[in-house]
């Protein structure tokens, strides 16, 4: 059911240095029935290690995924706000991606369609991959094409060669739940146009040190990204991040923006410069971090490097 990680799950380095633990828990989102709950016998260890070569920060010991995902219900939020934020986004990512009417685009773990949805109502060809076979139902029935099946190299090059390559490959707050991410971002790379983006959604590792947001770490989020451990995955899968933006959902998240990196046409922004260079194990575009007061807990979760944030 567990199994404690000897090295890396993105660069395979074994230089891992345990920076929390959280002692045994049960599965975070393992809802149990009245009747179920006496006999629940769950309780599995949930340590976070820094991985010293790329950066990544991840759980040290992980649950098999069949385990983690047999009751997985989560159905992607339909509130005013939510429905707002993505018709605001998928304004913004047209407009970045230069997109107009039968642009391709596609999300992986796309959920019931909400997101896509907003790119079918301006006119472009959309598709979902989606391995939740109930939940692709629902976004079938809303008439958002969805492929039944989990994202990876061999499963892009089978969508690639039957739908052809997308100008806009996109996956909201999936990264963490992905155990193989060299596999996951080398299939993005797959997918996309020679001139095309790939856009991605995830919490930012330095506002969960920032605000002790503990409470996000559990056994269904195998890695806290970074600006940086994020670059050095898209790179070594020949991807550049030209850009990001700060988004204040989930407790503060980044979006990144990549391209091939033999795609020039697309200039880095300076907001992927942190002036703090790959010295630094965290970074957040644009500006200095807010509150001094909270820096000590970042150089205690961090360890004895002397992190510090990119201004
Ligand atoms: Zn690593």
């Amino acid at each position: 059911m567990i199994h404690e990680r000897s090295h890396c799950r993105t660069c395979g380095s074994k230089n891992l240095t345990l920076i929390l633990d959280l002692g045994k828990t049960a599965l975070a989102n393992d809802f149990l029935t009245p009747e179920e709950a006496p006999s629940y016998k769950i309780s599995l260890p949930l340590r976070v290690v820094l991985c010293r070569d790329c950066s990544l920060v991840q759980l040290a010991d992980t649950v098999d995924p069949k385990v983690l995902y047999s009751r997985y219900a989560y159905i992607t939020s339909t509130s005013k706000t939510m429905d707002a934020h993505l018709s605001e986004q998928a304004a913004h990512l047209l407009q970045t991606g230069n997109l107009g009417k039968g642009a391709k685009v596609l999300e992986i773990a796309s959920n019931t369609g909400v997101f896509l949805k907003k790119f079918k109502e301006r006119g472009c060809e959309v598709l979902g991959v989606e391995p939740a076979a109930n939940i692709a139902s629902v976004a079938r029935e809303r008439g958002i094409r969805t492929e039944v099946c989990f994202h990876g190299r061999d499963t892009a090059a089978r969508i690639a060669a039957q739908y052809g390559k997308a100008d806009l490959v996109a996956g909201n707050n999936v990264l963490a739940h992905v155990p193989d991410i060299n596999d996951f971002v080398g299939g993005m790379k797959i997918l996309l146009k020679p001139g095309g983006v790939i856009t991605m959604e995830f919490p930012h590792l330095m506002r969960l040190i920032d605000e002790n947001q503990w409470d996000t770490i559990y056994h269904e989020h195998f890695s806290y990204f970074s600006l940086i451990a994020v670059e050095k995955i898209f790179a070594a899968h020949g991807l550049t991040l030209f850009d990001v933006d700060e988004l204040p959902t989930h407790g503060g998240s980044l979006r990144i923006y990549a391209r091939h990196a033999e795609n020039s046409s697309r200039p880095i922004s300076q907001r992927c410069r942190p002036s703090g260079g790959h010295t630094c194990l965290i970074s957040r575009p644009g500006r200095r971090q807010k509150s001094p007061a909270s820096k000590p807990k970042g150089q205690f979760l961090l360890g004895s490097r002397s992190p510090r944030t990119a201004g």
